[in-house]
């Protein structure tokens, strides 16, 4: 099956909300969302992170307001963003009504820890007034009280009830511009929670795995629970909860969603060989230094790092752009077809001035002024190491024979699946 017929399941439909100029459920592209970790008080720092976060993938940027300096920070932020900004309300409506009043986009209410009927009703009714959605944020970590007494524990039911008995009251006041999130850390249940919100909600669904922890394994623990939601077609927005620099969220975010084909590539893919017995450089370290080289240039393109030409150019052939590694020289591919080869320790600055080219001038032009002579120069280089290093360069073939012998004498290796 070619990569254009692969699709995923159909996205859930969802109705529509906006939070600001983003358009959420209903169709609009899944939108990435991150959080800030300063100080919202602190107006410059805050807008320095916002901008940040911006540009590293994030549609929509969340800050807390936990005081009264933080919603009065908000004013000044909001229209200096250059994305719309959601209040993050804990325990105090109070915060919540000051946030609309500073003018955000959108709001975070937590059912678990905001409990007065009343209150709820009124933030509910000034949103309504006001056209401002508010995000129903469940967690299973603050979850109310009696619902976990109910249920006998965070249950992805007790989750969802949560949500309903919010959005019970918020309809009560005629209100209903609602997303819902029913986030945990444990990413079973968060999987299992957001499948009954989806069957039991239209409304749009925000992702998350909840205090996921740092990366490597907070990374792992976060794209475990929001991709399989998204590959079944369930979510409308997302958000990494990840212990690190928020921009690190936006862009694993940006990256996931890219992944899945569910947003147009804006930055850079990198694709890279795992390096094996053939490879003629070091790909980890060549891997490296042109992703950094070209990650600061965010050009948006699939470039391939492979470590030998025998197989590098065809097993990358669907990338834009790629390189790979022949007798001590590099050999520049477009889309499988070799279009110049350089020295070795050019490798990485041919890549880039070719990826820079080929954003400027397109495919085309860049495969027309690919240089005569180039393919026949690597077709030798490639001839060359393959009979220098033969078809077998792991000595795979060797290895399997000694192992049949072995078997057959009856004196096979120490080990087996048994000790596994
Ligand atoms: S065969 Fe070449 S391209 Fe494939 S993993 Fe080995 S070094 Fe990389």
């Amino acid at each position: 099956m070619s990569r254009a017929t692969v699709s995923m399941a159909a996205r859930r439909p969802t109705r529509q909300i906006r939070i600001g100029s983003v358009p959420i459920g209903g169709g609009a592209p899944v939108s990435v969302q991150s959080m800030t970790t300063t100080k919202t008080a602190d107006v410059e720092g805050t807008l320095a992170q916002v901008y940040a976060l911006a540009a590293a993938g994030a549609d929509i940027v969340r800050c807390t307001c936990n005081e009264e300096e933080a919603a009065e920070g908000l004013a000044h932020i909001v229209p200096r963003s250059p994305v719309p900004i959601v209040a993050d309300i804990h325990f105090h409506h109070e915060m919540a009504l000051a946030a609309l009043e500073a003018g955000v986009q959108g709001l975070r209410l937590n059912p678990g820890n905001l409990r007065k009927e009343a209150e709820i009703k009124q933030v509910a009714a000034e949103a309504r007034d006001r056209g401002v959605p508010v995000r129903i944020g469940v967690n299973a970590g603050s979850l109310h009280p009696e619902l976990y007494k109910r249920f006998g524990g965070a249950t992805p039911e007790a989750l969802v009830e949560s949500a309903r008995m919010e959005l019970a009251l918020f309809q009560e006041v005629g209100f209903d511009d609602v997303k819902i999130s029913v986030k945990a850390s444990s990413v079973p249940l968060m999987i299992a929670a957001y499948r009954l919100a989806s069957e039991t909600f239209d409304h749009p669904l925000h992702l998350g795995v909840t205090e996921a922890g740092p990366p490597p394994a907070g990374l792992v623990k976060a794209t475990a629970g929001i991709a399989t939601l998204l590959a079944e077609g369930i979510g409308d927005t997302i958000r990494y909860s990840l212990t690190a620099d928020p921009v690190e969220e936006a862009r694993a975010g940006r990256q996931l969603l890219e992944a899945l084909g569910l947003r147009e590539r804006k930055g850079l893919d990198l694709i890279a060989c795992p390096s094996c017995g053939r490879a003629e450089i070091d790909v980890i370290g060549v891997a490296a230094a042109a992703q950094a080289a070209l990650e600061e240039r965010s050009l948006p393109l699939q470039v391939a790092v492979m470590g030998c030409v025998v197989n590098g150019p065809g097993e990358a052939r669907e990338a834009d752009l790629g390189i790979a590694a022949g007798k001590r020289k590099g050999h520049l591919f477009i889309k499988g077809r070799i279009v110049r080869v350089v020295p070795e320790e050019d490798m990485v600055a041919a890549l880039v001035d070719e990826a820079e080219k080929l954003v400027e001038q397109g495919m085309e032009a860049r495969l027309a002024a690919a240089e005569a002579g180039a393919e026949a120069e690597a077709e030798a280089d490639r001839r060359e190491l393959l009979r220098a290093r033969g078809a077998d360069a792991n000595q795979a073939g060797q290895r399997i024979e000694r192992i049949r012998r072995a078997v057959a004498e009856g004196d096979a290796p120490a080990g087996g699946p048994e000790d596994g």
